[in-house]
């Protein structure tokens, strides 16, 4: 059948077959689209903001750092010089150097242990002479080597980084020391501590996992916020240009972004780093909760779409199968109506309308059609009775007669008729009017009425003759016929005129025949009978073949 191929191949279209299914499609896709129109808008804006905030956040971090940095430097190299330029330093470093003194070498070590106690980032203090030889150490017990010496002793105002025998790197300040007449006799040397530095340098410009790497110009690490012993490969630096973000694959080739400094005063290096996911968490995150509500509005959305068109369909369904029983016939249909205002309530209360007008409708057209029924069936009673008497007419009694007829062609049965003319009826009228007339001819009706079996057939043939046919041999009918004539000789008519009332007797004259193969044969014998019982003078019982 093509209208199933055609419903078939449409369901193949459009799979998502039911209303709420569309519905409920249609508003998840309508927001699936909004929130990825929307997330893809504020990711975007979002990631342009935060790649400019990351471009100027390490260049940030690096100027600070730089600058703590100097500071750093020059506040060590404050503070030695000061010790160098102290009175003990100028007035008993001569005497210890030239001739060892024992006092001088006494308050100067007094002095500096005061210095190294008061002065935390110290970690050792020493004096070398004007040869470079170290003539005294105050703070935990080192040696240094010779070249060293040699190096710290022309340092003037540097800071020197001396990698120690297990790696660790210190990093060594040297301040002039003069006698009172400003003649250079030796240097003063402090060993500082970098966990000063790193103490000031902070990292709050970075993330947790950000860190800032000091080193030297040969790369080695002089402090690493992050503690790391080594030193990963990072992209180079230039010195006196300007910081620039970069990204760059880590030693484990994790994704890095950082950007580094020279320090000129000391020709060190700052690189600052962050893994580069931590660096843009923040869009991580803003995209996972921008996902999160997504989906919750979907999912919000998409159920308040789903119950809405199951309210929407609900009734529709009910419609739909009110429709399909008043399809089938029945009246009494009624939807129940959820809501008042919207439009499918308001189908539904038409359609309970519809189907109660309907109903009276049918109810209407029954009792018209009962009303047509009995009114047929009365026409029918009228077209096949005679008004005056109440018999048979003389149409019905032949399409009886030519009925019965055949029957007994068929079956064999026996067939009679009866003509019955009231004698001298004429002269009645004339003597007692029309209506008496009437009345006689009544009278005998209901005689004959009286006296005949429910399957006989009797009918008003015309004026004031009658015809009765009977399912019976000529000798039944012929005893019938005499039964007939003797009850309407007996009973007299009781008429009423002209104030009084008078009885008038009534005799009948009947032709008896009985079928014998031909129906016009039966009325010209049943006729020729009755002629004969009128000619032999009336009142009496003619039978024909008696002559
Ligand atoms: P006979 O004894 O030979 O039969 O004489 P008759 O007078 O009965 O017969 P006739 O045929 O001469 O008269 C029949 C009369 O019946 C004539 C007519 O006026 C009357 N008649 C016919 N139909 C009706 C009727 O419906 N009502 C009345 N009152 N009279 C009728
Ligand atoms: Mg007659
Ligand atoms: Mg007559």
């Amino acid at each position: 059948m093509p209208s199933l191929h055609a419903d078939r191949l449409r369901a193949l279209r459009w799979p998502v077959a039911s209303l709420p299914a569309r519905i409920t499609t249609l508003a998840v896709a309508a927001t699936v689209a909004t929130s990825l129109a929307i997330t893809w808008t504020s990711v975007r804006s979002l990631d342009a903001f935060l790649g400019a905030r990351v471009d100027e956040k390490f260049p940030l971090a690096l100027l600070h750092a730089a600058d703590r940095i100097d500071g750093w430097h020059s506040g060590v190299h404050r503070d030695v010089e000061t010790f160098a330029r102290s009175e003990t330093l100028v007035g008993g470093t001569p005497a210890l150097l030239t001739r060892d003194d024992a006092r001088a070498r006494r308050e100067i070590e007094t002095y500096l242990s005061f210095v190294l106690e008061r002065f935390a980032h110290f970690e050792a203090l020493f004096v070398l002479d004007g040869e470079g030889q170290e003539r005294l150490w105050i703070g935990p017990e080192r040696r240094l080597p010779p070249r060293t010496l040699e190096q710290l002793s022309g340092a003037v105002g540097e800071l020197v980084s001396v990698t120690r025998p297990g790696g660790d790197l210190d990093q060594i300040a040297t301040a002039q020391i003069s006698d009172a007449a400003g003649k250079p006799v030796g240097t003063l040397h402090a060993v500082v501590r970098v966990d000063d530095l790193a103490a000031q340098l902070g990292s709050q410009h970075l993330t947790r996992s950000g860190a800032l790497i000091v080193t030297l110009a040969d790369g080695t690490i002089v402090h690493d916020t992050q503690g790391r012993p080594t030193q990963p490969q990072r992209p180079g630096v230039r010195p006196g240009v300007a910081p620039v973000t970069r990204s760059y694959s880590g030693p484990d080739g994790e994704r890095l972004i950082g950007a580094a400094i020279h320090v000129p005063s000391l020709n060190w290096f700052v690189h600052a780093e962050e893994p580069h996911g931590d660096a843009f968490a923040p869009i991580r995150r803003v995209v996972r909760q921008i996902l999160t509500l997504n989906l919750l509005i979907v999912f919000v959305f998409g159920l308040i779409a789903f119950r809405l068109a199951a309210s929407v369909v609900r009734p529709l369904r009910a419609l739909g199968e009110g429709a399909r029983r008043v399809a089938e016939g029945a009246t009494d249909v009624r939807v129940e109506v959820a809501g008042t205002t919207d439009e499918v309530a308001l189908l539904a209360r038409t359609f309970n309308s519809m189907t109660e007008r309907l109903g009276q409708q049918r109810e209407q057209i029954e009792r018209t059609a009962e009303t047509l029924r009995l009114k047929n069936q009365e026409l029918e009673r009228l077209s096949i009775t005679d008004e005056l008497t109440g018999l048979h007419n003389h149409r019905h009694f032949q399409e009886q007669l030519a009925a019965d007829v055949r029957r007994a062609d068929r079956s064999g049965y026996e067939l009679s008729l009866l003509l019955l003319d009231i004698d001298d009826f004429k002269r009645l009228n004339d003597t007692y009017g029309h209506a008496a007339g009437d009345a006689v001819l009544q009278n005998v009706a209901e005689i004959i009425r009286g006296v005949l079996r429910d399957s006989d057939l009797p009918a008003r043939y015309g004026g004031e003759e009658f015809a009765i046919l009977l399912d019976a041999g000529l000798e039944g009918a012929s005893s019938l016929a005499e039964r007939l004539r003797l009850a309407i000789s007996e009973s007299p008519v009781r008429l009423v005129g002209d104030g009084d009332s008078f009885e008038v007797s009534v005799t009948v004259s009947i032709g008896v025949a009985a079928y014998a193969g031909s129906r016009a044969e039966l009325f010209n014998r049943a006729d020729a009978a009755l002629y004969r019982a009128k000619t032999a003078g009336k009142n009496c019982v003619e039978i024909d073949g008696a002559d």
